[in-house]
């Protein structure tokens, strides 16, 4: 009685309307007693006699319960109450039978009822308890249906974060690492190609270091706008790091058709990038490879990533696309193998500087001398410059090679000095890459002054191709070391690089014409014009010409009938350690006490022919 008191006082405030899904009248009336004892008549009863009629019922109006009669004429047990239990969203389903069997009671619960109740055993409380206890399970079975929906709504969320690189909106490394190897099943099965570019942004540190971490953010987004739009829809674009894009390709009918997609991603960076009113320009160095050329990922990746690499180093200014080959594969597991050894080479002493000398067509009293890196691996054995000087200039290991090498000048001149012999000048070769550090000058002034060199001895040596790439940043290093008294060469001079402006710009001391200008110039009239014409420019810019690589007499002969100033070459002089000049120095110093700088050049070197 208890419980219909508090049920009756509940109904007061509540006026319940239920449905009876019931063929037999008797106990639609019968159930209508019960609930009239336990609702104190706060209560309304529709009811109908099949399936399809509870669905339609159920569709028009809103139900506090459905009673539901187990044996419904014409429906099929299981499937039509699961489906209609599905399709009472939000109304408790009670199932009704004439059966005791509790097995049908789970089954009933199992198919989506709250609750079940047999009819000879339906008493008012019976009801009322099982109608209460149904609504409260339904309430829970909705909370908890919401807050699975809110996990998978949330989990939808997770993966996209997990999926996206938050700054461009783009997928990210891990997405398209699935991607990727999704794609290559797929390429695998239908026999497919198809190309992956690994992009990567020319002076990307720069423009972060220049304009700040935002700026360098804001040109990410604006490059990944104009890339996605760029790509097609079949196409995936990822960033996988810092300035680092990845596009793999749709399925190619012919490998030829990455030329389009090249074509439309290098005219996306025709147009400068405008950020907070600043115009910034920047290009891609775009690496390509192919599945099934490369046929795992990683490969891909590899394959693509060597390639870009390769781009970069030869035109890290300008944009690049470079296709992946075996040989540049070759070319970075040297390098790995050169990088592997730098520790123990620098703690063995593996480096020193060999010294060439310079004759000077002028002037035989000066003793001119270029520092050239030998580094002799205990592991690799003898590495040369050119093969070397490229893989470290961009690490701090270059500024110890040079403080090697001034180290090594100094042995020279002190050396060279014990013979009566004075050392007019040793040419010292620098990176771009070095210069471009602000406190170059400084850095390197110290060098001079812990080794007790005066500037005015040494001269450093500069690359053209390294000069006009890095034009403004080299110009104010240069400076303050011509005002401090170090002399300056542009090194290379006529190797491939056109532009005179920056002659005009840095006002340096030699241009050291490059070996592929000298190289049988007595031969060819072409180049004999050419080097006139240069020579000319040279002396009216007040600058010394030094022609590089002269290994014949007739190229020698050559170059002093052009004006040169000075000549290096193997025809004179080979680079030769330091024992080896002071020992030949020593012998004709012995021999012949003092003899012009002509003749102890001669009794060095047996190639000389006459000078
Ligand atoms: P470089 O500064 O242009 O040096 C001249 C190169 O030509 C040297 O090669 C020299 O041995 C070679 N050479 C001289 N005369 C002849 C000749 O008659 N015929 C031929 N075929 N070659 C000749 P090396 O010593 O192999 O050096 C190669 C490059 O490595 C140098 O070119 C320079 O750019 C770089 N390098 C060498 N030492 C250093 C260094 O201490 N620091 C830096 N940054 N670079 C260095
Ligand atoms: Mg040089
Ligand atoms: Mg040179």
């Amino acid at each position: 009685m208890k419980e219909i008191s508090e049920l009756q006082r509940t109904a007061q405030s509540q006026q319940h309307c239920f449905l009876i899904a019931e063929d037999n009248l008797i106990d639609i009336e019968i159930v209508r007693a019960h609930l009239q004892e336990a609702y104190s008549g706060q209560f309304t009863l529709d009811s109908v006699d099949s399936v399809a009629g509870a669905r339609l019922a159920l569709s028009k109006k809103h139900y506090s319960a459905l009673i539901l009669d187990m044996n419904l004429p014409g429906h099929h047990q299981d499937q039509d109450i699961i489906d209609l239990c599905e399709s009472c969203y939000e109304t408790p389903v009670i199932i009704l039978t004439g059966e005791t069997d509790p097995a049908i009671a789970i089954d009933s619960l199992k198919v989506g009822a709250q609750d079940f109740l047999t009819k000879n055993s339906i008493t008012p409380q019976i009801l009322a308890r099982s109608l209460r206890y149904a609504q409260e399970r339904k309430k829970i079975e909705l909370a908890l249906r919401n807050s699975v929906a809110d996990i998978a709504d949330r989990n939808e969320q997770l993966k996209n974060l997990v999926h996206t690189d938050h700054l461009t909106k783009l997928a990210n490394r891990a997405h398209f690492e699935n991607a990727l190897e999704e794609t290559i099943y797929k390429a695998q099965r239908a026999k497919q190609k198809f190309a992956l570019l690994y992009l990567d942004l020319n002076n990307f540190k720069k423009v972060n270091d220049n304009f700040g971490h935002s700026v360098g953010d804001e040109l990410l987004k604006q490059v990944a706008y104009r890339l996605q739009e760029t790509v097609r829809s079949s196409d995936f674009i990822a960033r996988i790091g810092g300035d680092e894009f990845i596009i793999f390709t749709d399925f190619l009918q012919e490998t030829a058709e990455i030329y389009q997609l090249l074509d439309r991603v290098k005219k996306t960076f025709n147009s400068a990038f405008i950020i907070d009113n600043k115009e910034i320009q920047t290009q891609p160095s775009i690496g390509v490879a192919f599945y099934p050329q490369a046929d795992t990922s990683e490969m891909l990746l590899k394959h693509a990533d060597f390639a870009m690499y390769e781009g970069k180093e030869l035109r890290s200014d300008s944009g690049s696309v470079c296709f992946y080959t075996k040989e540049m594969e070759c070319k970075y597991d040297r390098r790995l193998q050169l990088e592997a050894q730098l520790d123990t080479a620098l703690e063995q002493d593996e480096f020193c500087a060999h010294f060439q000398k310079i004759t000077s067509l002028q002037h035989n009293d000066t003793l001119i001398f270029e520092a050239l890196l030998r580094w002799n691996s205990s592991k690799l054995g003898a590495v040369s410059p050119a093969e070397f000087i490229p893989i470290f200039e961009n690490s701090p290991v270059i500024n110890q090679l040079t403080k090697i090498v001034l180290k090594q000048a100094k042995e020279l001149i002190t050396k060279m000095a014990a013979l009566d012999q004075t050392v007019t000048s040793i040419k010292v070769n620098v990176t771009a890459s070095q210069l471009s550090n602000s406190q170059f000058c400084n850095m390197f002034l110290s060098w001079l002054q812990n080794e007790e060199l005066l500037p005015n001895v040494i001269c450093i040596e500069l690359t053209e191709s390294q000069v006009v790439k890095n034009t403004e940043s080299c110009l104010l290093q240069i400076k303050q070391l011509r005002a401090a008294g170090v002399k300056v060469a542009i090194d290379d001079f006529g190797a491939g690089y056109s532009s005179l402006q920056y002659l005009l710009d840095f006002n340096v001391d030699y241009l050291k014409l490059d070996i592929s200008l000298i190289r049988g110039i007595d031969e060819q009239k072409r180049s004999q014009a050419l080097v006139a014409g240069i020579i000319e420019m040279g002396h009216r810019l007040d600058m010394k010409i030094v022609a590089e690589g002269v290994e014949t007499e007739a190229e020698y002969l050559c170059c002093k009938q052009l004006n040169c100033d000075m000549i290096q070459g193997y025809f004179f002089h080979k680079p030769q350690s330091i024992t080896d000049i002071i020992a030949a120095y020593k012998t004709t110093v012995d021999t012949s006490n003092k003899h012009s700088n002509l003749i102890l050049e001669h009794s060095l070197h047996s190639n000389i022919s006459a000078v």
